[in-house]
C-alpha cells in the first residue's frame, strides 16, 4: 500500500468516531416504511440530523411528495437538507443487490419511467402471494387505498398483514412458513442488472452506492462494480461490523470510490434513536457532494 493511501485509510478510521451529520438511508410510507416522508423530515429536526435522503425500495415517490410540498430536494427546509434518494433492488449473476441512488433529478423521465415498471412488478408479484395464499385457504386483503403507483409493494408488507390478521405470530413466522416455501418462493421477481441501475441513475444526474455489501460482495465484486460505473460503497450501516468497516474503507480507498452510510430506518418503534445513529460524518457527506457536482454545499 502507498503511504499517501495508508494515510487516507488511517484517517477514515479515525473519522469513524466523528459526529454524523447525515442519515441517508431511511425509508417511508412510499415503500416499507412506517413514517411519512413528512414525519422523517420532523424526526431529523428533533434530532438535529442536518441531511437525509429519503431511500425507499423502486421509488420516488416520497421524495416527490416533500417536493410537491414546496419540501425541494437538496434545499433547506426548516434545517434540514434532503437528497434525492432511492434503494434499487437488482440482481448480478442471480444474486439479489440492492443499489442506493443520490443527487439524480427526481423529474428524470426514465428514471421514473423504469421505477414504474418495477414497482408494477412487485404488485403483480404481491397479487400471485395473494393467490397462492389463497390456495392454502388464507385470505389475505390489501388495504383498499394501496395502488401499484403508490406503494412499492414488498413481502414485508404482507407479512405484516398476517400478522394483524392473526395468521402468524411474528413477521419472521410469515417469512419462514411461507414466504422462504414452495409455491411462494418460486415466484420471480422482476429486476433489472446492477449494471443497468448504475447506467439508469447516471443518465439522470446521479450517484450510486452498493447498500449494506456482503463479506462476498466486497471480496468479489466490488472491482468488477466499480469498472460498471459504481461510485460509492455503503460503509456506515447498523449491521457492519467494525472489521467489515476497515475492510470496506480500504477498498473504497484503492478503487477511488466515494463512501456514503444511514441507519436504514423503517420502524416507528424507536425511530428517533435510530435516525442518525449511523451516517455520514461532516467529511464524507462533503466529499460525496463534490463528487456529484450538485448544489449541495
Ligand atoms: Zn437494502
Ligand atoms: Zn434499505
Amino acid at each position: 500500500m502507498k503511504r499517501s493511501s495508508f494515510t487516507k485509510v488511517c484517517q477514515a478510521i479515525h473519522d469513524l468516531q466523528k459526529p454524523i451529520v447525515a442519515d441517508l438511508h431511511l425509508h417511508s410510507t412510499y415503500s416499507d416504511g412506517e413514517l411519512t416522508p413528512a414525519e422523517l423530515v420532523q424526526l431529523a429536526l428533533l434530532k438535529g440530523v442536518e441531511v437525509i435522503s429519503i431511500t425507499d425500495h423502486d421509488s420516488i415517490e416520497g421524495i416527490r411528495a416533500l417536493q410537491i410540498a414546496g419540501q425541494i430536494t437538496g434545499q433547506m427546509n426548516a434545517g434540514v437538507q434532503i437528497v434525492a434518494g432511492v434503494e434499487i433492488s437488482c440482481y448480478l449473476e442471480g444474486e439479489s443487490y440492492h443499489l442506493l441512488g443520490y443527487f439524480f433529478d427526481p423529474e428524470n423521465d426514465e428514471l421514473q419511467k423504469t421505477l414504474m415498471r418495477l414497482r408494477k412488478a412487485r404488485w403483480e408479484r404481491g397479487q400471485a402471494i395473494i393467490e397462492a395464499l389463497k390456495s392454502m385457504k388464507i385470505e389475505l386483503v390489501l388495504p383498499t387505498h394501496w395502488s401499484e403507483e403508490r406503494i412499492s409493494l414488498g413481502r414485508p408488507h404482507l407479512a405484516k398483514i398476517l400478522l394483524e390478521q392473526k395468521v402468524v405470530r411474528s413477521i419472521h413466522e410469515a417469512f419462514s412458513r411461507f414466504f422462504f416455501r414452495d409455491p411462494i418462493n418460486r415466484i420471480p421477481k422482476a429486476q433489472i442488472t446492477v449494471e443497468e441501475a448504475i447506467g439508469l441513475l447516471k443518465q439522470a444526474k446521479g450517484l450510486s452506492s452498493l447498500a449494506h455489501p456482503s463479506k462476498r460482495m466486497i471480496e468479489s465484486q466490488l472491482p468488477r462494480l466499480s469498472q460498471m460505473g459504481l461510485d460509492a460503497v455503503e460503509v456506515w450501516y447498523p449491521a457492519t461490523t467494525a472489521r467489515g468497516k476497515e475492510s470496506l474503507l480500504q477498498q473504497a480507498n484503492d478503487l477511488g470510490l466515494a463512501l456514503t452510510g444511514g441507519s436504514d430506518l423503517h420502524q416507528r418503534e424507536k425511530a428517533l434513536e435510530t435516525i442518525g445513529s449511523c451516517g455520514l460524518s461532516r467529511r464524507y457527506l462533503d466529499q460525496l457532494g463534490i463528487r456529484s457536482g450538485s448544489l449541495y454545499h
